[in-house]
């Protein structure tokens, strides 16, 4: 062989393996590692193709918009002369213009998906349509975060539920079986008959709420079956906070052995949140496919980076059903520091720290339950729990259900250390209860342990 042509040939070989070892690190490897400014620009330049596209047929945002020149919004920065969306106003839309409103940009025939929220927090379902194009845009963004969680050709995913209207399932899934990999689907069977299918088909990562990866480990425990040996190397948690809580993240990865990944999304919003194999704790924001803003949740103004506030987004691929500067009640503050992964997305630090539904006011304090999970997951010996807030004249105080493991002898000495917990915490003392085994309600879904 000509020297010449063995350097070729050395060349090509070494630049296929750069190209596939970047191909399973990033999906998208140009758009994922743009400086912050050339990311601003590929998100202005999306707004304005959405914009254009939007406001031509849109019922929805040309009332809400006027006769806005796309154009005319000519930086980020006059992205903030928008009038936000909230979810009040889509849900009193589909309302006045059933069955899906008139957030829609295409003819009904458009539309091939329907899904639709849960309706866990306000009790009404929102109904969510996407085309065949929006629904490849969500795909996109389980590329991007499949690939932050480190996912190879030889992984099997596991999704241990019935497939309901929860466009989260039904995305993961997809996108998961358009990257070429094996999807398990694990629903219609008790959780006992899903670990025994999940360890036959040699599944080594499981997409699920972090209640439920729980509630798995619990049922595996009970039967005598070693999940910590199995072949499960990583969890993809989402639907409720946990994967961001790191001490139910640290049970969920002891009970396992594995990796917990916090993502985040919402049926309306689409899968956007995930937390990659380089920063632990800290949740990526897809901030090619979305513009994410922090706000004051009383004046509408934008915070400073770093600063906690409602985090607002605008949806930048799905134009079927579009959504511009949505408020989405979730509390969470925004680091643009480069990530170890090379991705330049935005860091919600702590993943989303809350919701504003969801806010206790006892005693003085602004507790979410996610800080009072954080507290009770310290305790090894609590299986389950719920809390309430009780009203009661001008001071409010907490009740809190707890269920103990079997093997716990001494409840009273347990509930007393939860009491004294939440005392030096919070500066107040909880009711606390114990209650039987199984008196609490497993979740396969949204946990709700916050009876309102
Ligand atoms: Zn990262």
């Amino acid at each position: 062989m000509s020297g010449g042509l063995e350097v070729c040939l050395i060349l090509v070989s070494r630049t296929f393996y750069v190209l596939t070892q970047a191909m399973t690190l990033y999906y998208h490897e140009q758009e994922e590692t743009l400086e912050r400014n050339e990311l601003e620009g590929l998100q202005l330049a999306k707004l304005q193709r959405l914009l254009c596209e939007v406001i031509k047929t849109n019922p929805f945002y040309q009332a809400k918009l006027g006769n806005i020149q796309p154009a005319a919004i000519s930086s980020l920065n006059e992205l903030r002369s928008l009038p936000f969306t909230t979810k009040d106003e889509l849900v009193a839309d589909q309302e006045a213009y059933p069955a899906y409103g008139s957030n829609l940009t295409y003819p009904i025939e458009r539309y091939s998906r329907l899904h639709g929220t849960s309706g866990t927090s306000g009790g009404r379902v929102m109904r969510w349509l996407d085309t065949p194009e929006s629904w490849d845009w969500i795909m996109k963004c389980w590329g991007i975060i499949y690939r932050a969680i480190g996912l190879k050709d030889a992984d099997r995913i596991f999704f241990p539920f019935s497939f309901g209207p929860f466009l989260g399932f039904w995305a993961g899934f997809e996108g998961a079986a358009r990257l070429g990999n094996m999807v398990l689907p694990g629903g219609g069977m008790p959780s006992a008959a899903r670990l025994k299918f999940m360890i036959e088909n040699e599944a080594t990562v499981i997409g699920c709420t972090p209640t439920y990866a729980l509630r798995l480990a619990e049922v595996a425990a009970e039967a005598g079956i070693d999940i910590a040996a199995s072949k499960v190397r990583a969890l993809i948690v989402a639907g409720e906070p946990g994967g961001n809580i790191p001490e139910t993240k640290e049970r969920i990865e002891t009970a396992w052995a594995a990796r917990c990944f916090d993502h985040t999304g919402m049926t309306e919003i689409g899968s956007l949140g995930i937390e990659c194999v380089e920063d632990r704790g800290n949740t990526h924001l897809i901030a090619s496919e979305c513009i994410p803003e922090v706000i004051d949740s009383d004046s509408g103004e934008p915070l400073p980076e770093g600063d906690l506030g409602e985090l607002v987004i605008t949806v930048l691929g799905r134009w079927g059903s579009p959504l511009i500067r949505y408020r989405t009640g979730d509390r969470a503050r925004l680091t643009y520091e480069k990530c170890a992964c090379g991705r330049s997305f935005p860091r919600m630090l702590g993943g989303i720290l809350g919701r504003q539904d969801d806010m206790m006011f006892i005693r003085g304090n602004n507790i979410y339950p996610s800080a009072i999970e954080a507290l009770v997951r310290r305790f090894p010996e609590i299986i389950e729990f719920r809390m309430q807030q009780m009203i009661q004249g001008s001071l409010n105080s907490l009740k809190l259900e707890i269920e103990p493991k079997a093997s716990v002898e001494d409840a009273g000495s347990l509930a007393a250390a939860v009491r004294d917990a939440v005392r030096r915490q919070f500066n107040f003392r909880p009711e606390v209860e114990i209650v039987a085994q199984g008196a609490l309600p497993r979740f396969e879904l949204k946990a709700r342990r916050l009876v309102k």
